[in-house]
């Protein structure tokens, strides 16, 4: 057992690597086998920055064990009490936002302006938001008859196992944590390895405010600490972000024992070009922000399928080209700073795959080639690249590269355009650009996704239905249905009233 709250770095600066435990039972541990795994940070390549807990099975079981004792005496609160810890907890960080930013910044590599700021303010929010529909978890009275009181309630699902990803972590464990804690349910989180650090400041944050065992932070591998999450009979519910591929896994493994399940997997998502649109004065940057290349593509909204009518294709495309290298790449820690770095030299690779494959392809033409400028920054980073003339049968064009990489596609008629861009086992996001009604409107309804946006770029408003059609996974987030349909099950009491 550690038990002191560990100092966390805000800078590369730091020249000590120290070690960063997990937090579990309201106590700072280590994992019982006493392995531990590098924590290195992207800015700077191969830089280590400290040490987190290689969780085991046994870790996880503790942990689990911690939340279904705390789980009678959270659910039991009233409301209003839970809504009182959430508000504090979203004070105590908004106090602290400018150190959750850095943490991110050095953690995942997301710049600061552009990308970890917001998303420590997001997380502010999401506290806040879910702390104010607290009492919202309401049941319903059925008209039975004088003689007949019959309700339903809403109640807690009890232990819920979250499993997060590397890109935004803290941002989307504000999507899922305040919303189960609001419920009444508690929680085990297991961070992702690449990037664990802003979770366990969180849990730092929070251990001021909640009871030991209501929240955990294990840290640790997916395919040992995470797989021991998911087959733990005690967890009532996994909810999961991250791959398609690792999500169908975890979905099998959890239906084995008929456990709540909730997936937030891949996009490969449409983002269609009206001609219209073109006289926009802020297209270029609405798309430059919907393709999400300021997070180095690495989001699971990326609007990476361009779509562009014929008549405008070469005007839009040349235009946002300007604007894509202009971005400024480098160090996420640095206020001038548009793009930061790619989490880890595998998912360089990974990236610098398709674009090589791009490249080397005949047919293909790479309107801005992000590999021929190298950037100054030591580390992984990569200026975002466009390939034109595309075909959606493409790999390119089909398969989620995570990465500062767009495809474009030239169409002609709105049906052509609608049946390309449903053509795609994802079904997330999807943006649509024109001023005209009625190919807004019948675009946005036609589309096989969770989420449409017209004539926008960001607009994510806390409380709206966040969630993925076909292969982008089950279930939605970030808003109060999300959290009634996603971490409470409904009971029916049917009483007879002697008259
Ligand atoms: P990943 O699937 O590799 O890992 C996600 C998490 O699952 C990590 O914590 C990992 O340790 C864990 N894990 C790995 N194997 C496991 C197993 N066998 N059992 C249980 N847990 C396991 O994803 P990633 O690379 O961290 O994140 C990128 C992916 O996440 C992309 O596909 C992206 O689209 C997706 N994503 C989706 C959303 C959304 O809201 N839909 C948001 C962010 C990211």
């Amino acid at each position: 057992m550690i038990n002191t709250t560990p100092e966390r770095p805000t800078s590369i600066g730091v020249e000590d690597v120290r070690d960063y435990p997990m937090f579990i039972d309201g106590q700072w541990t280590d994992s019982e086998s006493g392995k531990w795994r590098e924590v290195t940070t992207p800015v700077s390549r191969n830089l280590v920055i400290g040490r987190a807990p290689d969780a085991s099975a046994d870790d996880v079981n503790r942990a689990v064990q911690a939340a279904r004792r705390a789980f009678p005496a959270w659910r039991a609160l009233h409301f209003s009490e839970r809504q009182r810890i959430l508000a504090k907890i979203a004070d105590a960080l908004e106090a602290r936002t400018e150190e959750f930013a850095r943490l991110t910044a050095l953690d995942t590599g997301n710049a600061i302006r552009t990308q970890a700021r917001p998303e420590a303010t997001t997380t502010v929010n999401l506290f806040r938001y879910f702390a104010g529909v607290a009492g919202e978890v309401k049941g319903t009275v059925l008209p039975a008859g004088e003689n007949q009181l019959q309700y339903t309630r809403q109640e807690p699902l009890g232990v819920v196992g979250c499993i997060l990803p590397w890109n935004s972590p803290l941002m989307i464990a504000g999507f899922k944590l305040p919303a189960a804690l609001a419920a009444g349910n508690t929680l085990v989180v297991k961070a992702a390895e690449a990037a664990p650090l802003s979770l366990l400041l969180l849990a730092e944050v929070c251990a001021e405010h909640l009871p030991p065992g209501v929240f955990n932070v294990l840290t640790g591998r997916g395919s040992v600490a995470g797989a021991a999450l998911v087959g733990h009979p005690d967890v009532d519910k996994v909810s999961f972000t991250g791959s398609t591929e690792v999500g169908k896994g975890v979905a099998r493994k959890a239906s084995e024992r008929l456990a709540h399940v909730s997936l937030e997997l891949g996009g490969k998502n449409p983002s269609i070009v009206f001609p219209d649109a073109a006289e926009d004065d802020d297209l270029i940057g609405n798309l430059l922000l919907a393709s999400r290349v300021q997070r180095q593509g690495q989001s699971c909204t990326a609007g990476s399928r361009l779509f562009l009518h014929t008549s405008i294709y070469d005007d839009v495309l040349s235009r946002l080209v300007d604007a894509l290298a202009e971005q400024v790449v480098g160090n996420p820690l640095d206020e001038v700073t548009d793009i930061g770095a790619i989490i880890n030299a595998t998912q360089l690779e990974s990236v610098s795959q398709y674009v090589t494959e791009g490249l080397s392809t005949a047919g293909i033409t790479a309107a801005l080639d992000g590999t021929a400028t190298p950037t100054d920054a030591d580390g992984y980073y990569l200026r975002p690249t466009v390939f034109s003339g595309a075909d959606n049968k493409w790999r390119l064009s089909r398969e989620e590269i995570f990465g500062p990489v767009l495809v474009a596609i030239p169409w002609t008629t709105r049906e052509e355009v609608i049946e390309m861009a449903n053509d795609s086992h994802y079904g997330l996001a999807a943006y649509v650009w024109t001023h005209n009604l009625d190919d807004a409107l019948t675009t946005a309804h036609a589309l096989e996704t969770g989420w449409v946006q017209v004539n926008q770029g960001g607009g994510q408003v806390i409380g709206q239905s966040y969630g993925g059609y076909k292969q982008s996974g089950w279930g939605r987030e970030v808003s109060l249905e999300g959290m009634i349909a996603g971490f409470t099950q409904t009971k029916q009491i049917n009483v007879r009233i002697a008259g």
